[in-house]
């Protein structure tokens, strides 16, 4: 259908009765997607646009599966989690089965950020500690214990406003951050940050309840810590009474296509005690989850106060999110990942020689014009780091080699009509379906910054690059 209001009455509407901090994308020139399929969304003229901001829609938009499971179980029943159904125990089973042994309890919700705030919950219940560790640039959710620590929103406030039970240590960015891939070892380099900070804490009397990150960071600037960090971190933070809480919402299931949780990506040898999980999980059906260790679990039970949440884990969540897991193995998205990102990366390297790199595009404006652009061409890309200059590919999994010449070939074309050059940075082995292009000046590693929050002793207020 073409929707049944006309362009403008939408807009009028939503100006005059949505909250004005809901953000809209090309706000001077909005979208309106009335139909999607697969990685295409369709606008109310009928005009395609390649989806690579969707990572929602993971196993592709309106999936046949997907959308039958849910309207089959929407006609028999759909009710809260107090009765038996075999949906959520299957689904609990399903999802279980492509975690590590270890973590086997699941509480279903329905958002990531009600996954996050029930995981903090386990670790103050589970350590009785209050203290904990977040990463530089995080994003966890949107609730009021999530803006504590997600320094993504919070550096936008006073430091009154900081709560005082959180500490941030640096991101483990070994392109950008403290320590970069030149380090001898930068794993046990960012971990000893974070034992810094216990020790820290623990001088001032406090105790760590968790440490958590994203797997890989994703609001954060699309960082991959070095293999060993979080095992390091893992045994800093258990020494200390506090458990180790991996956020999966934005990375998880296959998407980093050679293991199914980008936590995997550290070795079989690391195993966190909480998993969040959430956004791809029903490919757009609002539900989340959160895994943990029968310890934890039951040291959350020991309160005696019932966890009790009126939608997570229905039977229609529970079919959809069983569906969605099936598509991921049958339409083997995973693979496709694989090869498909694979073949994103060696292009985008292409461009990298082609384009050679000028510092001038560092405004976010840039960043910006550069993504209207690509609009015009019906291309929806978005950008996020700290300095929002990452450009972030997140399409449904079923993004194929065709999208990829597509959209590298209208990227080509913008950057080489405008003159402009961005650089395209995408060295990281594992960013599948996830990769990046960085607005940096052309000598990689040695690149100054023009970014005045440029982390580290190694930089000036200005974020120029200091020799040492
Ligand atoms: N964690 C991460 C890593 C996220 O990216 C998000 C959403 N962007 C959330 C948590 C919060 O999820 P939700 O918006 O579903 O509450």
């Amino acid at each position: 259908s073409a929707g049944t209001l006309d362009k403008n009455t939408t807009i009028d509407l939503r100006k005059k009765h949505v909250g004005p901090s809901c953000k809209i994308f090309f706000s001077h020139d909005p979208i309106k997607i009335v139909r999607a399929k697969g990685q295409y969304m369709y606008d109310e003229k009928g005009q395609r646009y390649l989806d690579c901001i969707n990572n929602v829609a993971h196993v592709g938009h309106c999936h046949p599966d997907v959308v039958k499971a849910g309207a089959q179980q929407m006609e028999q029943l759909n009710t809260n989690s107090r009765f038996l159904h075999d949906n959520l125990v299957l689904y609990a089973q399903k999802l279980q089965a492509t975690l590590p042994s270890k973590l086997s309890v699941c509480y279903f919700v329905n958002s990531g950020s009600e996954a996050n705030d029930l995981a903090l919950r386990l670790a103050w219940q589970y350590t009785g500690h209050k203290d904990i560790i977040t990463l530089e640039n995080a994003y966890h959710g949107h609730v009021s214990s999530l803006i504590d620590i997600s320094p993504y929103k919070f550096h936008q406030l006073s430091d009154a406003e900081h709560n005082p039970s959180v500490h941030v240590a640096p991101s483990p960015d070994v392109y950008r951050g403290k320590y970069r891939a030149d380090h001898p070892d930068p794993a046990t380099a960012y971990a000893d940050e974070v034992k810094n900070i216990i020790e820290k804490v623990d001088k001032k009397g406090g105790k760590i309840a968790a440490f958590i990150a994203e797997s890989l960071q994703s609001c954060g600037g699309q960082v991959i810590p070095p293999v060993g960090y979080f095992q390091q971190v893992a045994k800093h933070v258990r020494e200390a009474g506090g458990v180790f809480i991996a956020d999966e919402v934005q990375v998880g299931f296959g998407r980093v296509g050679s293991h199914f949780w980008a936590f995997q990506l550290q070795g079989d040898d690391f195993v966190p005690d909480i998993v969040t999980m959430g956004k791809p999980i029903g490919n757009g059906h609002p539900m989340s989850c959160v895994v943990t260790t029968t310890e934890v679990a039951e040291a959350f039970m020991s309160t005696g106060m019932e966890y009790f949440n009126t939608f997570g884990g229905n039977p229609v969540s529970c079919a959809i999110g069983l569906a969605v897991l099936d598509v991921i193995v049958k339409d083997d998205l995973q693979g496709n990942a694989v090869r498909v990102g694979r073949y994103l990366v060696s292009q985008l390297e292409k461009q990298k020689e082609k384009h050679s790199l000028i510092g001038d595009i560092r405004e976010r404006k840039m960043t910006e014009m550069f993504f209207l652009r690509l609009k015009e061409q019906h291309i929806l890309l978005s950008a996020d780091g700290p300095h929002r200059n990452v450009l972030k590919f997140k399409p449904p999994m079923c993004f194929s080699a065709e999208d990829v010449d597509e959209v590298v070939q209208k990227i080509d074309h913008i950057l080489t009509g405008t003159q402009i050059t961005l650089s395209l940075y995408s060295h990281r082995r594992h960013h599948f379906l996830i990769c990046e292009m960085f607005k940096e000046n052309g000598h990689q590693r040695d690149a100054g910054f023009v970014q005045s929050r440029a982390h580290g002793p190694q930089h000036t207020k200005q974020g120029k690059r200091v020799k040492t």
